[in-house]
């Protein structure tokens, strides 16, 4: 196939990413997992973490090698400092370098504030926010040490943060979740702020409704879809590859400009729809 070609789903340059070595966190489901076949698919080879369900992540494994690059499966949980150093130096050793990491995995307690225990605020700021934290650091060394390579990239490295829409809209019920990612704007442009001298590109996406085990219960019936799509102005529930798509694009050198910016990807969620007849 040409540069130019499409995949199968006729949407991403196959070799968009040509070459560069991509790590996906929580990328045995969900959207981790639709974001590391969509890197194999731009050219990428994939590192595919995870913390239970070998499984799963050793099919994506097999996705992704089908379409003729690299992936292998690294267990570690981000949330635990020497496994996450340990993932890195395996996969340096492995890949020989990281040239994008999407810091996706993430997951929800969700309690009333006065039944929330410290076990479950800790739990999900544990993985959601220091887990990203953990890995960009771990990334972020193997950047500055190898420093930009042209033919591969125009920046020495991209970081993707998976966010929320949560980072900007209260959510009641869910105090640990929407804090660990209103934690995770303000570290991504910080670390966006810190690390663009250095040529490393930070950016976050933020999803709005997607269709994945996290929220099975806002979408799995009629009545819990319908309710759903009240807030959704483009009336329809993502799914992992609209998420996936926009991983592939801001890591990409078409995006090369955009450094510390969220992208929302929401279907429009984000645009208060309760005054599209209120207000
Ligand atoms: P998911 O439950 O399908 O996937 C989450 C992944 O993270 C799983 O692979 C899980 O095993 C992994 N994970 C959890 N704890 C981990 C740990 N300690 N170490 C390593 N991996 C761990 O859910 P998803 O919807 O695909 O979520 C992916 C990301 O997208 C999360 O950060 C989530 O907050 C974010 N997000 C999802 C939605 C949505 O509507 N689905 C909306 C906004 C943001």
């Amino acid at each position: 196939m040409s540069s130019t070609s499409a995949t199968t789903q006729g949407v991403i340059p196959v070799h968009l990413l040509k070459g560069q070595k991509a790590l996906v966190t929580g990328a045995n489901s969900g959207i981790g997992r639709a974001t590391a076949v969509a890197l194999g698919r731009a050219g990428c080879d994939v590192a595919v973490n995870y913390v239970a369900g070998r499984e799963e992540a050793e099919q994506v494994v097999d996705e992704i090698t089908a379409m003729g690059v690299r992936a292998a499966a690294y267990e570690a949980d981000v949330s635990q400092e020497d496994q996450v150093v340990a993932m890195m130096d395996r996969m340096v050793g492995e890949f020989g370098t990281i040239d994008i990491l999407v810091a996706n995995a993430g997951l929800q307690r969700d309690a009333a504030l006065t039944d929330m225990t410290l076990a479950q605020w800790q739990k999900v700021l544990d993985v959601n926010l220091t887990g990203q934290f953990l890995c960009a650091r771990e990334a972020v060394k193997e950047f500055v040490r190898r420093g930009v390579v042209p033919e591969v990239s125009r920046a020495a490295g991209k970081i993707i943060c998976m966010s929320s829409v949560h980072q900007i809209i209260p959510w009641s019920g869910h105090v640990n979740y929407a804090s660990s990612k209103g934690g995770v704007l303000m570290m991504m442009q910080t670390l966006a702020q810190e690390l663009a001298p250095k040529k490393i590109r930070v950016n976050a996406v933020a999803p709005g409704a997607i269709k994945t085990p996290i929220n099975r219960s806002a979408w799995e019936t009629p009545e819990a879809e319908r309710d759903l799509l009240q807030l959704i102005p483009y009336d329809r529930v993502g799914d992992p590859d609209d998420i996936a798509h926009a991983v592939v694009a801001l890591a990409s050198d078409l995006m090369d400009y955009v450094v510390g910016a969220t992208l929302y990807v929401d279907g429009g969620m984000t645009l208060f729809p309760g005054f599209a007849t209120g207000g």
